[in-house]
């Protein structure tokens, strides 16, 4: 089975600012032709921009068969931060093909959403996409006023990173409330902190491996920039073999520590 994703080349045709961390850009062109959406709300692309071999992931805010749109986090320093704080509007990138990995069982009860502002393109299109028939309820850790950006029904809690660049998710996710009977629980955000939920939620909630998502989408680095791993291949290769979405996730964090 191949592992490679197929690439797409668009142009950057519009950027548009959200918050004062928060750039909305608009690819489009003919180099799109074939790109598909996969359905699944919280699918992420490869973006690999000008000068770079190496991709950078985005959720796929939304596809419309024509434009691209990517909400994209602008932090301290970073190879897409820093062609997206420039001039780069004109300028060529390639995509990958869309993969993603939400997946609610169907007789969930309730919907929980938690994640920092890197997740708020996904959680924003999860809930857009599957709140109506199911209790939904949101916590984003933001430093922006984003009141706006999610969809009108869940119920948000807002909360304040507790420096910048930093998460206290884990801790919030040890304090939920969780409501009676079966559902589903999402979560992306620093990879430690994901990590410490992983284990909150086998070992202290008991939940399936079915009931539950927890990706990290970023890794603090001190040092030096982290490595960038495709999630894509790592997602095949582990639905191919069988694997949950747990066991997928805990070896994409594996592969960018190595
Ligand atoms: C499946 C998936 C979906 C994702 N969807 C989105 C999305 O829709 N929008 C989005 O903005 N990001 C998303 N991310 C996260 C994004 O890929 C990373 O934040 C990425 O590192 C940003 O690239 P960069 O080139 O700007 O910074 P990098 O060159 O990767 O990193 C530079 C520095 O910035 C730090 N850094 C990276 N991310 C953060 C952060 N979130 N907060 C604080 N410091 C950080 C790093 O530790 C490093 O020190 C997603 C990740 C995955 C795996």
């Amino acid at each position: 089975m191949s592992t490679r994703a197929r690439r797409y080349e668009a142009q950057l045709v519009d950027r548009e600012t959200i918050s004062p961390h928060l750039l909305r850009l608009t690819l489009a062109g003919d180099g799109l032709a074939g790109f598909e959406s996969t359905g699944i709300p919280d699918e992420w692309v490869g973006l690999i921009v000008p000068g770079q071999f190496q991709s950078r992931y985005y959720t796929v805010r939304s596809w419309n068969g024509r434009e691209l749109m990517l909400d994209v986090v602008v932090h301290e320093v970073g190879l897409v931060t820093e062609w997206a704080t420039r001039d780069c509007v004109g300028d060529q990138v390639t995509v990958t093909e869309p993969r993603g990995s939400f997946a609610m069982p169907g007789d969930a009860g309730w919907l929980l959403l938690v994640g920092d502002l890197t997740a708020m393109p996904a959680m924003a299109r999860i809930a857009e996409t599957v709140s109506k028939p199911v209790e939904t309820r949101i916590w984003a850790e933001v430093p922006d006023d984003l009141a706006g950006y999610l969809p009108d029904g869940p119920g948000v809690t807002w909360l304040e990173p507790p420096a910048p660049g930093q998460s206290a998710l884990a801790a919030v996710v040890e304090s939920i409330d969780w409501p009676p009977g079966d559902g589903y629980f999402w979560m992306a955000g620093e990879s430690a902190q994901m990590r410490a939920i992983r284990k909150h939620l086998m070992r202290e909630r008991g939940l399936p491996s079915s009931a539950y998502d927890v990706m990290g989408y970023w890794r603090m680095a001190t040092r030096r920039q982290p490595r960038s791993v495709d999630p894509g291949p790592i997602w095949r290769a582990g639905k191919a073999a069988g694997k949950s979405d747990e066991q997928i996730w805990a070896e994409y964090d594996e592969a960018r520590d190595g």
